[in-house]
């Protein structure tokens, strides 16, 4: 094949409005504003690809905004001159830069597989693997709250579609408790409810919480605690299923779950997995596992978010729990992409690439440049 060769790589930095005011998770933790780096690569011939890696804030996974652009800065220039069709290559090229670092490498990952589809005119689900006809079912995010609230908001969403939840809750039993039970108070047959600690329980405190559960309830549990050890003596002490979101992070992670039988699944954020490369592996070892799996975001925007879309489209149907919309989080648009959530589902566009326009106007000048 003629090769096409990256020339340039040019880095923008965008702050994101959390869209609900102050954002709450487990711990205390409070978040605002996510700092979003956006990649454009170019190649000779004048292509253009797009990225982007948005972590949820400093204190969630091991994951920054500062780090991702330093990440950058650290791998760019050996990249230069090398086909970005090449995805495993990029990968090998990129991890003899730098070891780990996962999201600073996502978004780069992303705007090769971007110039990929667009050099071959087709959309990065078909180079992924191949679109499914399934129309993907996004989750809710049921941030944590006063119980009847978290009801209220359930019923919502459920009343425009969504048949997937994701009910948040805070470290403390007997609130976690009485807020599982007025979120799933309502529950419908198809509905899936998934309860998500962030981490933030100690064994004990997930013990007690199950304990004051009403009997008969159906959810499963992501990642209640914040360590292997704690997660893993949890599940040997409850029958309640479990997937893993903050602590599945890489390759490497994922093999260790599948050899440890510690979850039912886990939850691909793209930034936080490393990428569409990453991704597809991680999606291979979860379907030869038999898991189910949850495409998301950390946060981020359009661009972002047409990540998880292209991975996500290419999961089988009884694999794949549900996508996040990542761009509800946010109130800046840094691209526009014809990606409608209608009923509470959602398709891959069919444009070539990611199928995303950047608005150029948004994201300013690059802060760092590569050529
Ligand atoms: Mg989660």
């Amino acid at each position: 094949m003629p090769k096409l060769k990256i020339t340039g790589i040019d880095v923008f930095q965008v702050d994101l409005p959390y869209s609900g005011g102050v954002y709450r998770l487990s711990g205390g933790r409070e978040y605002r504003t996510f700092d979003a780096t956006i990649v454009r690569i170019t190649t000779h011939d004048g292509l253009e690809g797009w990225g982007e890696s948005t972590p949820f804030g400093s204190n969630y996974v091991a994951a920054h905004a500062l780090g991702v652009r330093s990440g950058i800065a650290e791998i760019a220039p050996s990249l230069l001159g090398h086909d970005p069709r090449r995805v495993d290559r990029i990968n090998d090229a990129m991890d003899a830069a730098l070891i780990g670092h996962e999201h600073a490498k996502t978004a780069i990952d992303v705007a090769c597989w971007d110039l990929f589809g667009k050099s071959v005119g087709l959309p990065v689900c078909e180079l992924l693997g191949g679109r499914t006809d399934v129309r993907m079912p996004v989750v809710s995010s049921i941030y944590m709250g006063d119980p009847k609230d978290m009801r209220r908001r359930v019923a919502e969403h459920r009343a425009i579609g969504y048949l997937c939840h994701s009910v948040k809750i805070g470290g403390d039993p007997v609130e976690d408790a009485a807020r599982i039970a007025a979120s799933l108070a309502d529950k419908k047959p198809a509905e899936y409810f998934i309860v998500d600690a962030n981490g933030g329980m100690s064994v004990e405190s997930a013990l007690r919480m199950l304990r004051l559960l009403p009997p008969g309830l159906d959810f499963v549990l992501e990642q209640p605690c914040p360590t292997w050890r704690e997660c893993i003596s949890l599940r040997r002490r409850t029958d309640v299923p479990m997937i893993f979101d903050e602590l599945a992070m890489g390759d490497a992670s994922i093999a260790q779950l599948v050899a440890d039988d510690a979850a039912e699944g886990f939850g691909i954020k793209v930034s936080k997995n490393g990428g569409l490369t990453r991704g597809r592996r991680q999606r291979d070892i979860g379907v030869a596992a038999g898991y189910s799996m949850t495409v998301m975001d950390t946060v981020g925007s359009e661009i972002a978010f047409a990540g998880v879309l292209h991975l996500g489209q290419t999961f089988p149907e009884k694999n794949l729990r549900c996508v996040l919309d990542c761009r509800t989080l946010v109130s800046l648009q840094t691209a526009e992409g014809d990606v409608e959530v209608v009923r509470g589902r959602v398709e891959a566009p069919d444009t070539p690439g990611l199928g995303i326009t950047p608005k150029l106007e948004v994201l300013g000048n690059p802060v760092a440049s590569y050529s």
